[in-house]
């Protein structure tokens, strides 16, 4: 696919102002389905977890799953919403191959919670708030696979699969208000707003919030106005963007092509895009007016939801700790600078440091470690480093360490066994016999058989060149197969020496 034209970055930010808006889709982990007793699993054999109801079969009746009004409710609490007294499911009607009941049920104009703000912190320090709008619940649809075109795309293949298995997960859509004022930071606000909705998801734990598996998804508006008009421009959506990195790209890209299109007397055509991760660019979607007629109506088969204000403020007592006030007091315990800070932050691995510090390891022993040799490990197999190897062996790793019974080189020798699985730091050291040689009578014949063999440096040493001691120590570690200390072997070595 040809690239479209760009204007360079900074010049489109001198011509024209950026607006931004971001819808989030979050997949809720509830067992089952929103409106029935399916199954809601990743990964399982095609059309496995499918009944009547879920395939819009004559006859199937929905009925709410408690779980998910109730994930959904601590979501908007968290959010700073209100939660609406009563709030109803519409149907959203329109055709698509992926929803066999040939409509959404959503929620229209009684959303379950209204108005309420996300405050973010950009890595300058500037602080922004994200108002949002409201939240609503929904079902997801099934998951089309087309076959025989070029990178899984429709065009151009020879015909398309659908799985049902995802139609009927829950989700609730985080709708946020215009965010203008955004300038020259709007790629990276539409990315730290997404990981700010993801921390809280997460944090609530009622998501798996794995943006790789599509649990969290991001629609990004962007226009442009041009700089002192007062008329919004003409917006775009690109469509289920689900990489942090992703969404600060597509921002980035749709002001860039947006303002070549501008510039150049062109307009705006108001459509969604589609992102494409290999080349970084969108396409063209379908277009979409506001006054996309769905047919919205009040879905029949469903009895408004009317959450007692006792539940609601119970809920609002099982709040975890706000991920931005979390972040702030794990910079204070671990006293990194805040770049070290955000590199924790960037590589994902806050909750990986914080439970090895929990384990026992210093917070710099932790960094060191999960953003050293751990996250060099997971990159070369494109896994998360948090799936490679446990807090808790960690911590045990950097205490060997501590302790002298590894150094660094041997450290990571013991690491790559205990990500091949054979078993704990400890265990792995005794299997390999990777402890480094603390009896100093071996390392005294060590060095006393290095010293014959060298008489020369010995004959430096004496004469008090101590730098000539590296060929001995050297030779030591040498014959120690790198599991000496090297500064014990120094020491020692000075001491025969002068003998
Ligand atoms: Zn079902």
């Amino acid at each position: 696919m040809a690239g479209a034209e760009l204007m360079d970055f900074d010049k489109a930010l001198e011509l024209f102002e950026p607006v931004l808006g971001f819808e989030v889709h979050v997949e809720l982990n509830t067992k089952t389905k929103m409106f029935c007793g399916c199954a809601n699993e990743f990964g399982s054999g095609a059309n496995t977890n499918t009944c009547p109801t879920c395939l819009g079969l004559p006859g199937g009746l929905p009925q709410v799953n408690e779980k998910a009004i109730e994930s959904s409710i601590r979501l908007g609490l968290a959010l700073g919403c209100g939660i609406a007294e009563t709030s109803r499911f519409a149907r959203k009607n329109y055709f698509y191959p992926d929803t066999a009941k040939n409509f959404q049920t959503s929620q229209y104009d009684e959303p379950i919670a209204h108005d309420g703000s996300v405050t973010i912190e950009l890595e300058s320090g500037r602080e922004v708030t994200v108002l949002i709008e409201r939240a609503h619940m929904e079902e997801d649809a099934g998951k089309l696979t087309h076959v025989g075109g070029a990178a899984g795309r429709i065009q151009g293949a020879d015909y398309s699969l659908v799985d049902y298995n995802r139609g009927g997960v829950p989700l609730v859509e985080i709708v946020t208000r215009m965010i203008e004022g955004a300038e020259a930071d709007a790629p990276e606000i539409g990315r730290t707003y997404v990981r700010a909705i993801r921390d809280i998801v997460k944090a609530l734990g009622v998501s798996n919030a794995r943006m790789e598996e599509g649990n969290v998804r991001c629609d990004a508006n962007v226009s442009l106005r041009p700089r002192g008009s007062g008329t919004l421009g003409t917006r775009t959506e690109t469509k289920n963007v689900n990489s942090l990195r992703s969404v600060e790209r597509a921002v980035r890209y749709e002001i860039q092509r947006q303002a070549a299109i501008l510039a150049a007397g062109g307009t705006i055509t108001q459509e969604t895009r589609h992102w494409h991760e290999d080349t970084g660019t969108t396409s063209a979607g379908r277009p979409k007016s506001d006054a996309d007629d769905y047919r919205y109506f009040p879905e029949p088969d469903l009895v408004p939801v009317a959450p007692s204000r006792e539940w609601v403020e119970e809920l609002r007592g099982t709040l975890p700790e706000q991920p931005s006030v979390r972040r702030k007091r794990l910079a204070a315990d671990w006293g990194f600078t805040a770049l070290e800070f955000q590199d924790v932050e960037n590589a994902d691995l806050l909750d990986e440091v914080e439970a090895t510090v929990a384990a026992g390891a210093t917070a710099a022993a932790a960094r060191k470690w999960w953003t050293g040799e751990i996250a060099r490990l997971a990159n070369a197999s494109n896994v998360p480093a948090g799936t490679l190897v446990s807090p808790a062996h960690v911590a045990e790793l950097a205490g060997l360490v501590e302790a002298g019974t590894l150094t660094d080189r041997l450290a990571r020798q013991v690491l790559e066994g205990v990500i091949a699985g054979e078993g704990r730091p400890q265990e792995v050291v005794d299997a390999r016999g990777l402890a480094v040689v603390s009896d100093d009578g071996a390392l005294i014949a060590a060095i006393d058989e290095a010293l014959a063999a060298q008489p020369d440096v010995l004959a430096k040493i004496r004469d008090g060149k101590v730098q000539a001691a590296g060929a001995v120590i050297g030779a030591v570690m040498k014959a120690m197969r790198g599991q000496a200390d090297a500064a014990r072997v120094r020491e020692l070595v000075l001491e025969r020496a002068a003998q």
